[in-house]
């Protein structure tokens, strides 16, 4: 066992993020990667041209700490155009290093110590450190049942004093829920009330199924002023590795956001934040292919997990599926999700990810794993056909 006393109490209860640990683990093994949510493809040849362009020419040297003035000139004009929303690049808009530094940074600029956080669980693994980084302390409502909603008078219930701010993902990383506008209403309306923030991890905002369409709750009555929208380039346009990611937001917390990043990164890569501007003006048919296409490969694996006898959540958006193997468990004997995962590795030469790194009440995780498909059908197919062994 490691020494820890010489690490800081902060970090001392933080373990790797079992997403990445099982990126690693079937390195070692040989096998289908569907743990950690990234593409094998490439992103679209224009963008990749774009930075081929930003390195020959004049970007070598940090940009603006919160953002190159035609990148934040570009989320503005792309946040009218989606959804509307009137987004001034001077006041409005912090660049950073992905949508989780934004998030961190968020949370650093708005968060005290002592102050109460509401996340909804199953949640994106990186909220929890976030608040115990900021000292804040998360308040878990459960998202339940099979589209995983919540129960209103619950999250009324859990607002306190000391209650800052309401954190959620949508579309959801990992269970593919897409939060309706009723339900948006109901967090708004509770942030109006007790005058909490709502911060926001849109990053999936583009990938939604089946007709479903993603509101961010900042375009509901009164909800710009206080709402942090997150999102970024990585999954829209296929570049998780560059790090761009970005923040609309009220003035004053815009302000907090860039003084927070400011001292954590100081700034995103100068080249990449120029080379997004050529994304973020991708004409309305881009996105239309991009969903199209996500939607076949969830149709592709969610086939053939259900073929091998997985119960399958069907996800509307985001490009993971969480699925129940409690019936699996028994059936072999096995403890817990992440047996279950190590033993999937081994058995079928496929990596997934715990359920219970989505939850704090990590029972609530236990006979549950997320597949994960940004892949090429030959990629889905391969671990599709790994999987009927359990058929
Ligand atoms: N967002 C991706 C996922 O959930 C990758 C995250 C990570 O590397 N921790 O798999």
């Amino acid at each position: 066992m490691p020494d820890l006393t010489r690490l800081s109490k902060r970090v001392q209860g933080f373990t790797e993020s079992v997403i990445r640990e099982m990126t690693r683990v079937v390195a070692q093994h040989g096998g289908v990667n569907l743990a950690q949510g990234m593409p094998n493809f490439p992103p679209p040849q224009a963008l990749v041209e774009a930075a081929h362009r930003a390195l020959d020419g004049d970007f070598h040297q940090y940009a603006i700490t919160w953002g190159a003035p035609n990148l934040r000139a570009a989320i503005a004009e792309k946040y009218r155009r989606f959804y509307g929303m009137d987004v001034d690049p001077e006041r409005n808009v912090t660049v950073c290093c992905g949508s989780t530094e934004t998030m961190l940074s968020t949370l650093l600029a708005v968060l005290n110590p002592g102050d109460e956080v509401i996340i909804f669980e199953p949640f994106y693994e990186n909220y929890g450190p976030g608040c115990i980084i900021s000292g804040a302390e998360p308040v878990w409502i459960p998202l339940e049942g099979r589209d995983f909603t919540f129960d209103p008078d619950r999250l009324r219930g859990a607002v306190s004093p000391r209650t800052r701010a309401i954190v959620f993902n949508s579309p959801n990383n990992p269970s593919g829920k897409v939060f309706s506008r009723e339900e948006l209403e109901v967090i708004a309306d509770v942030c109006r009330r007790h005058d909490l923030l709502a911060i926001t991890d849109e990053i999936y905002e583009h990938i939604v199924y089946d007709g479903e369409v993603h509101v961010p709750i900042a375009t509901l009555p009164d909800m710009a002023e206080r709402t942090i929208t997150i999102s970024g380039i990585s999954k829209s346009y296929s570049v998780t590795g560059w790090r761009v990611g970005y923040a609309v937001a009220p003035p004053e917390i815009s302000d907090g956001i860039r003084r927070a990043h400011d001292f954590v990164t100081v700034g995103a890569p100068a080249p990449l934040q120029e080379a997004a501007v050529t994304a973020l003006r991708f004409p309305d048919s881009y996105y239309v292919t991009l969903r199209t296409a996500y939607q076949a490969r969830r149709d592709l694996l969610l086939g053939y997990l259900e073929r091998a006898g997985f119960v399958c959540n069907r996800p509307r958006g985001a490009y993971y599926i969480l699925t129940d193997v409690a019936h699996f468990m028994d059936r072999y004997g096995i403890q817990d999700d992440t047996a279950f995962a190590m033993w999937l590795i081994r058995e079928c030469g496929v990596a997934t990810v715990p359920g219970s790194s989505f939850y704090a009440h990590g029972d609530l995780g236990r006979a549950k794993i997320r597949f994960c498909f940004p892949k090429t059908d030959d990629m889905l197919r391969d671990a599709g056909e790994r999987l009927q062994k359990l058929s």
